[in-house]
């Protein structure tokens, strides 16, 4: 299936080519909770608020979200900070009262994207909706847990089937058996893949899922802008150290701050490598350019000492017609303009005819 003419994920947020950036804590645990980490994060220019409001955990007796009530205090964020809001949903139910609730975007979980029937359920909530409906918020779809391209690209596709055009991916990292570095391997070349396959859908990396720790958010998130990841979406707590969920990789909207500083500084230290670059490469056509001009009127001498000899006249019009012609078709053909080749040529033509009487 072909996944094209999509909308912009989130229309009311001028990127400038800016990656998005997503942040919020991992859940909504209370209202004064959010409320703090909201204001701490707007402070940074954070526009797009996450949080966890239903949770899946690994076995049952784990912190499973504060559920519904949680959505007023995204609304409450919304109307205080004027960010937009995000949370996680798994069920048709959770996407209703999402959308009741004015949340600006959902994402479909690691767990729930590796279930075909859970994701046909949600698509299927989605089609009964108006176009309206559907394009007033923004679908992210996590990559499965399992190492698995197609099936991502299954979730996708089922719900672009059912109308959706706000359609994102968020990389998330793939569980696997025993003792890794990464909480979740990153595998690179699947989110590659899949931005080859569906090059219109923006790809958004979750660098705190991946690394599990404090400490490689940062190096992760620089590696995924690298890779042209189109933003991040970053689990970011006001008390990390007494977080209900991944309180291990969750960090301060201080310690958020100082990596946004160092992607910012990043971004323009590679812009500015990529400039002295293309500079370099100028300055080596710039010679080649010389060298070729010094060439041909060294040859334009030689052919005014020939014409001397034979007595020939200098300045022959047909032949300059007709290279004229010829050299702006074959600039034509190579995105020159006709005029400016016009002119270069008729400027060369007239030092050669000097140089010829200077012999
Ligand atoms: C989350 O974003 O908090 C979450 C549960 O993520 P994932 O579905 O990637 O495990
Ligand atoms: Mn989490």
């Amino acid at each position: 299936m072909e996944i094209s003419n999509l909308k912009p994920l989130f229309p009311d947020i001028s990127q400038d080519n800016a990656p998005v950036i997503i942040a919020g804590p991992c859940s909504a645990e209370s209202k004064e909770q959010v409320i703090q980490t909201a204001d701490e994060l707007k402070q940074l220019g954070v526009k797009i608020f996450r949080a966890g409001v239903w949770k899946p955990r690994t076995k049952p007796g784990g912190f499973e979200g504060m559920g519904s009530i949680a959505l007023q205090w995204l609304s409450e964020v919304k109307r205080s900070t004027g960010m937009l809001v995000a949370t996680e949903i798994a069920s048709p139910q959770h996407l209703n009262e999402a959308m009741e609730a004015n949340i600006d975007a959902i994402w479909i979980g690691a767990r729930t994207s590796a279930n075909p029937f859970a994701v046909q359920e949600i698509a299927d909530a989605f089609a009964s909706m108006t176009e309206e409906e559907r394009d007033s918020i923004a679908v992210m779809v996590k990559n499965p847990v399992n190492a698995d391209l197609e099936l991502w690209i299954g979730a996708m596709e089922r719900l672009y089937a059912a109308g959706v055009r706000r359609l994102g991916a968020i990389h998330r990292g793939f569980s696997s058996y025993g003792n890794h570095i990464y909480r979740n391997q990153p595998e690179w070349r699947i989110p590659i893949e899949f931005k080859r396959r569906l090059p219109e859908i923006p790809l958004i990396c979750d660098p705190s899922h991946i690394g599990g720790r404090r400490d490689f958010i940062a190096p992760l998130s620089i590696q995924a802008l690298r890779m042209n990841f189109d933003g991040l979406i970053i689990e970011s707590h006001c008390n990390p150290d007494c977080a209900l969920s991944d309180s291990a990789q969750q960090i301060t909207p201080q310690e958020l701050g100082e990596i946004l500083k160092t992607i910012n500084r990043r971004g323009d230290a590679l812009s500015g490598e990529i400039l002295s670059d293309l500079r370099r490469q100028i300055d080596e056509i710039d010679d080649r350019l010389i060298d070729i001009l010094s060439q041909r009127m060294a040859v334009a001498r030689e052919i005014g000492r020939l014409k001397r000899e034979n007595d020939m006249p200098v300045v022959q019009p047909e032949r300059y017609n007709s290279l004229i012609k010829k050299r702006v078709e074959t600039a034509e053909n190579m995105n020159l303009n006709p005029d400016f080749m016009r002119r270069i040529l008729a400027e060369i033509h007239e030092e050669s005819v000097r140089q010829q009487f200077d012999i």
